[in-house]
């Protein structure tokens, strides 16, 4: 496996590491583990206090940050410095909350005085993508050093700048060695990192069969896991939703990040008579999309993460259209260096269309259209997925009862998704089980530990 950056705009090779090895997995786990035996009764306003350095040092650093994502990924400068303002966003939420959200839990019992406390468990393997480099290892390291739990991390292979610049950063800052050690490990180190009796939990965030595969390891060797995979995500238009809001929202739910979020929206699901203007607002607002470097503040579609990830896009919505998928729009080589997807807009999905329910990984939406209430939300149901759906209507409140009845961990009502410090972000199905950010992540890997007094 070859830890490298290969600029996804021009298709070179900028910086290639070596592998780590079983030594270095061994000095990370045993500073990892001594940091935890040693600092897990230290006071969390002191924890707090690391963290507030950490969120000024990734705001002082935005600009290498967001640099070295861009290189690593190719997405757009502008939405890397985003993610950074958005890491830095979470760091600072659990400083301010850490100390609120470890205190003891009073229980209602009739026999007796009942509590529980949030305690550490140990170090936590975390393996996470390329989408969002910074974004998802923060989510999962500042309430786990809230906690207590070290990270051993095992960034995407195609990441490498940007997994080792912010746990440069985050040392730097303040961090004790061994709270976010990054580690360029293989499958077969991370297999023999979970099994270690110091690691106590793995967290995944990406594909199905890399889920699927941690956490059987996880299995094996009774550890808890949490993960946080693909989506299919439903962008559901009754027929009472906002135009203007929806020409707003719609084309930057599908098209942010080159369309490469769990939580994009990818199945547009529109009611009879709002269709035929819904899929021309969409096919206009793709057209405008400017394509190009991610460096240029102008340019709104960045290439994709890479050569293999734009091939496997094609071949899918090859598959679909040869399985009788209408192409509205795109779908057109680009004439430039990169591994570029024209946004694209696919109709006309069958059920027994092989891309009926698989998740597709850039800009392409599908559009379906539907002729009552209820078979939108069939559609929305009817997939493996359950990460989360965006409900679009002029009755909140109805549209809250048309999100009560979606199968997902999430909904979001007349806007695009969203990920912020203090909500819950997973999904149900195959989207993965556990929850990141919020209280909800913090308690993720934590003894709650019962004390009872008869
Ligand atoms: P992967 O699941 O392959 O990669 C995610 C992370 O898991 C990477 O760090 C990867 O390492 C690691 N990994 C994968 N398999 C194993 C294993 N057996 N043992 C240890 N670590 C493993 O996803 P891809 O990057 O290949 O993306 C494929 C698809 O996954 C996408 O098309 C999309 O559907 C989904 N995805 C979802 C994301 C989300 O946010 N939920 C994010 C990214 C992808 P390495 O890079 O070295 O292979």
């Amino acid at each position: 496996m070859a830890y490298q950056t290969i600029y996804p705009y021009t298709g070179e090779l900028l910086q290639k590491y070596d592998d780590a090895t079983e030594a270095d997995l061994e000095a990370a786990l045993s500073t990892a583990n001594h940091l935890y035996q040693t600092r897990r009764k230290q006071p969390v306003s002191e924890r707090a206090q690391i963290l507030h350095q950490i969120a000024k040092a990734l705001t002082n650093h935005e600009d290498e940050l967001a640099k070295a994502m861009t290189y690593d990924m190719g997405k757009l400068l502008t939405e890397s410095k985003g993610e950074v303002e958005l890491c830095a966003s979470i760091v600072e939420y659990y400083a301010q909350h850490g100390e609120e959200f470890m205190q003891p839990v009073p229980l209602d019992s009739q026999s007796g005085k009942a509590y529980y406390l949030k305690q550490a468990t140990g170090v936590i393997v975390a393996v996470e993508p390329w989408n969002f480099p910074l974004y998802q290892v923060i989510r999962v390291f500042a309430p786990n050093f809230i906690v207590g739990n070290p990270i051993i991390l095992k960034h995407a292979s195609i990441c490498p700048t940007s997994a080792q610049k912010l746990a440069d950063v985050v040392l730097e800052a303040g961090a004790p060695k061994g709270a976010l050690t990054n580690l360029f490990i293989n499958y077969d180190l991370v297999a023999k990192a979970i099994h270690d009796p110091r690691v106590t939990g793995v967290c995944l965030t990406g594909s199905e069969r890399g889920g699927a595969s941690v956490a059987k390891e996880a299995g094996d060797a009774l550890k808890k896991s949490t993960l946080e995979l693909g989506g299919n995500d439903a962008f559901i238009v009754l027929s009472d939703a906002d135009d203007a809001q929806l020409k707003k929202i719609a084309p930057n739910a599908r098209l942010y990040n080159a369309g490469q979020v769990c939580t994009s929206s990818k199945r547009f699901i529109v009611m009879a008579d709002k269709y035929d203007n819904f899929v021309a607002m969409l096919k206009e607002a793709f057209a405008k999309a400017k394509i190009g470097d991610p460096m240029d503040p102008e340019t709104v579609i960045a290439p994709l993460s890479s050569q293999s990830a734009q091939e496997k896009l094609q071949k899918q919505v090859d598959t679909a259209i040869e399985h009788g998928a209408k192409l509205v729009y795109g779908n057109e080589s680009i004439n430039s260096t990169g591994f570029f997807f024209q946004p694209t807009i696919l109709t006309d999905i069958n059920k027994d269309n092989p891309i009926y329910n698989q998740e597709m990984f850039g800009p392409v939406a599908t559009v379906y259209k539907v002729n009552s209430e209820q078979e939108a939300i069939d559609l929305a149901n009817d997939s493996s997925y359950g990460l989360g759906n965006t409900i679009f209507s002029s009755n909140v409140e109805h549209a809250k009862a048309v999100a009560a009845k979606i199968e997902t961990g999430m909904s979001f009502i007349n806007s695009g998704w969203a990920s912020l410090p203090e909500l819950p972000f997973g999904g149900v199905k195959n989207s993965g089980y556990g929850r990141e950010l919020s209280s909800l992540g913090l308690n993720a890997f934590v003894n709650e530990h019962l004390v009872f007094e008869p």
